[in-house]
């Protein structure tokens, strides 16, 4: 076996024993837990109801069960989309943030910052690797709007050119249900400006 295999491994089960201990500390499930944590971190497009039974390879009946508990005890709330009649998004309330910013990614962002992985190489060998294996298990990508296909940055905006919508600063840096890879450099050409995407999906 590959030695990084065997690192791998461990490192998931270490995350997977903080992550479980944080949610007992909250008195969640430990899918209650991801899925808070999924939807602190995902975009407009992507904080709605099929996108986190997308993100979890599951369906909306049983996602939707995780989604009631979180509401139940005041983690999320709902809020009707302005534009798109039915359509509601799912976002974290002020308590849901609160304990949302003393969870374990904190302690391996800390970790992160003081070993000597902070020049990106990680970061890409690691996204290189995800999407690889989403691929082998053919499940939806997922990705942060900057590192997106379809991201435009302009002068003082940023653009989807997939949505055809301009992009507040702070959702580009969100998880999208809609990401897709970026061509390499050399590859890259003019995408025509979009507006193309149903997202009443
Ligand atoms: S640029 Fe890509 S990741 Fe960003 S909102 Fe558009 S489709 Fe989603």
């Amino acid at each position: 076996m590959h030695p990084s295999v065997l690192l791998l491994e461990r490192l998931a089960s270490l995350i997977n024993q903080l992550l479980r201990q944080d949610a007992a500390s909250h008195d969640l499930l430990p899918i209650q837990w991801q899925a808070l944590a999924y939807l602190a971190a995902a975009n407009q497009y992507s904080n709605i109801p099929t996108a986190v039974a997308e993100y979890f390879g599951t369906t909306r009946g049983t996602v939707s069960q995780t989604l009631a508990v979180l509401e139940r005890k005041g983690l999320i709330r709902k809020e009707a989309d302005p534009t798109h009649g039915k359509r509601i998004h799912l976002v974290l309330t002020d308590a849901g943030q609160r304990i949302m910013t003393a969870g374990w990614s904190t302690r391996l962002e800390a970790a992160l910052a003081s070993s000597a992985a902070e020049d990106g190489t990680l970061e890409c060998l690691l996204r290189s690797l995800l999407s690889s294996l989403q691929h082998l298990n053919d499940n939806h990508a997922f990705g942060v709007c900057r590192q997106c296909f379809h991201f435009l940055r302009r002068t003082d905006s940023a653009h989807c050119r997939l949505t055809g919508e301009d992009l507040a600063e702070e959702q580009t840096v969100k998880l999208c249900r809609e990401w897709k890879k970026p061509l390499p450099t050399a590859q890259r050409q003019p995408a025509p400006s979009g507006g193309s995407l149903d997202r009443g999906r």
